[in-house]
């Protein structure tokens, strides 16, 4: 009787895993053709500078809308994009479109508004990764000094290489942004040394800063530190008043949340900046 229910767990357990793996396979070859089927668009997330409570920039983030799989949230392919190789065609196409975006915008009126775009780790370390983005930048004429790149800590874990490929991206004129900080791997002493102006701060320690002391402490003494090394700081993931009363006290420069707005569509972008106009 034991042996034979044990068998039968063993099974029930053989199935879950199957069913996960089964999932992964299909994202994995629906997603070999999701470019070719036009089913990526982006959205961009409004960032505000706190100093003026302006609009400063907007975050381009990746949808994924599949015919009968539906809405795929980034988590959960990006990873299988990135594993399979894939995420160097889509961040290409993810790059190019934001910069046309971004030029449209730019002939609205809306001069100074800034681009960031998420760099996943296996793109980081393209061979042509400085060619692509001059490349675009050129056939999109923006001003490179209107783009960041997103890199998240994990990504400078080799030093050397990620130094030469920073100072790359800082010769092309970009801006620098650490992603998620506070949640990976990273030492002071690069921060000191690699050429990053921005530090994002993880919106796990933004979310319950204000029930938490301890994630109030983290918060702060981020944007510490970020003030001490001369860098900027961006908070994500600003969801109340409360939060952002602490972080205005703190000096924080730049955030971005559902208190603002969600990503949107580019077309309710264009309607915020015909507003402003
Ligand atoms: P991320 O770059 O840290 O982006 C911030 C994520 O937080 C976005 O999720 C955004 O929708 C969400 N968010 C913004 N404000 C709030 C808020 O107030 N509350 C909450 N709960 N969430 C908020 P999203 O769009 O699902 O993207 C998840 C992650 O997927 C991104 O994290 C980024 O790492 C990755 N990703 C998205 N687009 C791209 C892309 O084009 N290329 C690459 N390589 N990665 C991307
Ligand atoms: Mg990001
Ligand atoms: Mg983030
Ligand atoms: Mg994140």
């Amino acid at each position: 009787q034991a042996k034979k229910r044990g068998r039968n767990n063993y099974q029930f357990y053989d199935e879950v895993l199957d069913k996960k793996e089964f999932e992964r396979l299909e994202i994995e070859n629906e997603l070999r053709k999701a470019m070719d089927k036009e089913e990526f668009s982006l959205h961009y997330q409004p960032i505000i500078d706190l100093t003026n409570n302006n609009m400063t920039g907007v975050e381009a983030l990746i949808r994924w809308n599949h015919p009968t799989l539906g809405l795929v949230p980034p988590s959960k392919f990006i990873p299988i994009a990135e594993e399979i190789g894939l995420i160097v065609p889509i961040g290409e196409w993810v790059l190019r479109n934001a910069c046309k975006q971004i030029k449209h915008w730019e002939n609205l009126g809306f001069e100074d508004l800034t681009l960031s775009v998420n760099l996943s780790i296996r793109q980081f370390y393209q061979v042509n990764l400085i060619s692509m983005i001059k490349r675009i930048i050129d056939e999109t004429k923006i001003n490179p000094a209107q783009l960041t790149v997103e890199i998240t800590e994990s990504m400078t874990m080799d030093v050397e290489s990620a130094t030469i490929i920073l100072h790359d991206l800082k010769d092309l004129g970009l801006t620098i942004s650490i992603d998620d900080f506070g949640t990976g791997y990273s030492s002071l002493n690069y921060l000191k040394t690699f050429p990053i102006d921005y530090l994002k701060i993880d919106q796990s320690f933004i979310r319950d800063m204000t029930k938490s002391k301890s994630d109030e402490n983290i918060a702060t003494t981020i944007l510490l530190m970020a003030h001490n090394l001369g860098l900027k700081a961006i908070a994500e993931g600003v969801e109340t008043n409360e939060q952002l009363q602490v972080l205005k006290t703190h000096n924080c420069h730049k955030a971005q949340g559902y208190l603002f707005s969600k990503p949107l569509p580019a077309e309710d972008i264009t309607q915020i900046i015909n507003q402003l106009n």
